[in-house]
């Protein structure tokens, strides 16, 4: 005997309308709550972008060694800016510097950029920048544009460029607005540094920060647009190098 016939015997016609129909409202009534809240969430998502600001010291340090992190705020619906302390004028190229830059943050949709060119920010392997100076920039800059979070380099500055322990040295002392969250780039030991795609192991076990860009052409590409430092070496650090690949942020 089949299923419905046994219940009809049991329950009068009333009961068994609602037994048969009473499912499949209530699968409608459950799809449509979700779908009411997966909107919600989405328009929400929508209207509270959050913006992050990425504070390094010279143009091509966005494509050397935050493109996971700038990867993963795309992604994720964050609004990205980037302050660059100097022109990268070592070499007397600055102003070409400034186009690649401008050129390499349309290619990694960053939303906004600053370049910043003054007398005691110029780039330099000697000469260690005035932390007031990028202090004040940076706080004036959070204060005006609403930003929620903060990004740069750690105390080790992953190739130990006195320019990039600079960017540390004022963003872990500077001014807080309340809430503002502040992250660094962790560097790793050489043996890490050049092991690739690789140290995703040992990354995804140390760190729960950890931010994958598994695009070579893209790390590949913004770099090129950088066509003034794009030698052979650095040709090979897009290859060999985790930061194309791996970063992993530590709170501070
Ligand atoms: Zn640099």
């Amino acid at each position: 005997m089949e299923f419905f016939d046994i219940i009809e015997e049991i329950v009068d016609d009333d009961l068994l309308f609602i037994l048969k129909y009473g499912l499949l409202i209530s699968n409608f009534i459950t799809i449509f709550i979700l779908l009411y809240f997966k909107s919600k969430k989405q328009q929400n998502e929508k209207e509270e972008k959050k913006s992050v600001l990425l504070v390094t010291a010279h143009p091509d340090d966005e494509a050397m060694f935050f493109l996971p992190t700038i990867t993963y705020l795309n992604d994720n619906n964050y609004e990205v800016h980037l302050i660059c302390l100097s022109n990268g004028n070592a070499n007397k190229i600055g102003k070409i510097r400034e186009v690649e830059l401008e050129k390499c943050c349309k290619y990694l949709k960053i939303n906004k950029l600053t370049i910043i060119n003054d007398k005691d920010l110029q780039d330099s392997m000697s000469v260690m920048w005035l932390i007031e100076k990028i202090q004040k920039i940076v706080e004036e800059y959070i204060d005006e544009n609403n930003i929620k979070g903060v990004i740069t380099f750690d105390k080790k500055g992953i190739s130990g460029h006195l320019n990039h322990i600079a960017c540390y040295k004022a963003i872990s002392s500077m001014k807080r607005t309340e809430g503002l969250k502040v992250f660094v780039l962790e560097t790793t030991n050489i043996l890490r540094k050049y092991s690739s795609i690789l140290d995703f192991f040992v990354s995804s076990i140390l760190n729960d920060n950890l931010m994958v860009n598994l695009n070579i052409l893209k790390a590949w590409r913004s770099m090129k647009i950088h066509h003034s430092q794009f030698v052979w070496y650095r040709k090979l650090f897009v290859v060999f190098s985790r930061y194309a690949y791996i970063n992993t942020l530590i709170k501070i």
